[in-house]
């Protein structure tokens, strides 16, 4: 944090900082398995890209901050971390609500890897509750700004929760899927897949599914899904850095892939975690 390292207990920021205020920040998450980085160059690309859209500036250049996130890592101690870097608007000095007189900070911090889905559910599948919330701007302005916009995304996990499931999925501005909580979706129908195309953020998890069906030569698309078709799906999964590829086997009361997972999703989920031990992949 603004060039020190710092126990976790010991970083502060002030609460006028616009990242609190106003959500106006942005970040990312890039996870490092057994010592190595995993597509950093893709999560760097997309969060200098943040950074620009909303007119910050990070002190530091890309090489840099990748030493400072290596840095984190090995001052954390942990082999398999999930590694999050910050840019915020920050706060101005004399109080100004003009953006340009903020002076934006860079912070960068190393927690231990901990997957979204345990180990169970990654075995048995996710129950997820399709909610009626609509994943609406920010993101809509700029999806692919990677932001802490997510009042429509904790909405959502609430009504799963008062389903009783384990996760949600919002839908965009036309009623078709969008995304939850955190992590991006896929139906697998025919053997073809497909991802929503707008409104979304274009997860890294996400690109890395089309990078292993084009290897392995499975047809991958983003066009929408509506909400009869997510349920009528052969397979539907879900893609985040801090879980993976997830196997979902309910969505509200419909079985997927008759509660099993399906063989698509656990060939990519397979291929997927042995490219953590490929040098080309970090
Ligand atoms: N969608 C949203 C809203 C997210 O916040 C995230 C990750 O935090 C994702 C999708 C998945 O993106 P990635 O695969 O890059 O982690």
């Amino acid at each position: 944090m603004d060039g020190q390292y710092l126990p976790m207990s010991e970083a502060k920021i002030s609460v006028l900082d616009w990242g609190f205020l106003h959500s106006d920040a942005t970040y990312d998450t890039v996870h490092v398995w057994n010592g190595r980085f995993f597509r950093l160059d893709l999560h760097l690309d997309r969060f200098f890209g943040g950074v620009e859209r909303l007119r910050m500036k990070v002190p530091y250049d890309r090489e840099t901050i990748v030493s400072i996130l290596k840095d984190c890592v090995a001052l954390s101690g942990h082999r398999s971390a999930y590694v999050e870097m910050i840019c915020t608007r920050g706060s101005s000095p004399t109080f100004s609500r003009d953006p340009r007189q903020a002076e934006n900070r860079f912070i960068a911090f190393a927690i231990p890897f901990g997957s979204v889905a345990n180990k169970e559910q990654l075995e048995k599948g996710l129950h997820v509750a399709i909610s009626e919330t609509v994943r609406i701007p920010p993101n809509s302005v700029d999806p692919a700004i990677k932001n802490y916009h997510w009042l429509d995304l904790v909405k959502g996990l609430f009504d799963a929760y008062d389903r009783g499931a384990e996760t949600a999925l919002i839908l965009d501005t036309n009623g078709h899927i969008a995304e939850g909580p955190g992590f991006n979706v896929f139906v697998v129908k025919d053997g073809s897949l497909r991802t929503p195309a707008f409104g979304v953020l274009p997860g890294i998890t996400r690109r890395t599914v089309f990078d292993l069906c084009a290897e392995i030569g499975l047809s991958a698309t983003a066009a929408d899904i509506a909400r009869a078709e997510i349920k009528a799906a052969d397979e539907v999964f879900i893609t985040s850095t801090a879980g993976g590829i997830m196997p979902v086997t309910r969505i509200d009361d419909a079985a997927i892939s008759n509660g099993q997972v399906g063989s698509v999703t656990r060939r990519l989920m397979d291929l997927y975690w042995r490219k953590h031990d490929d040098p080309a992949w970090s």
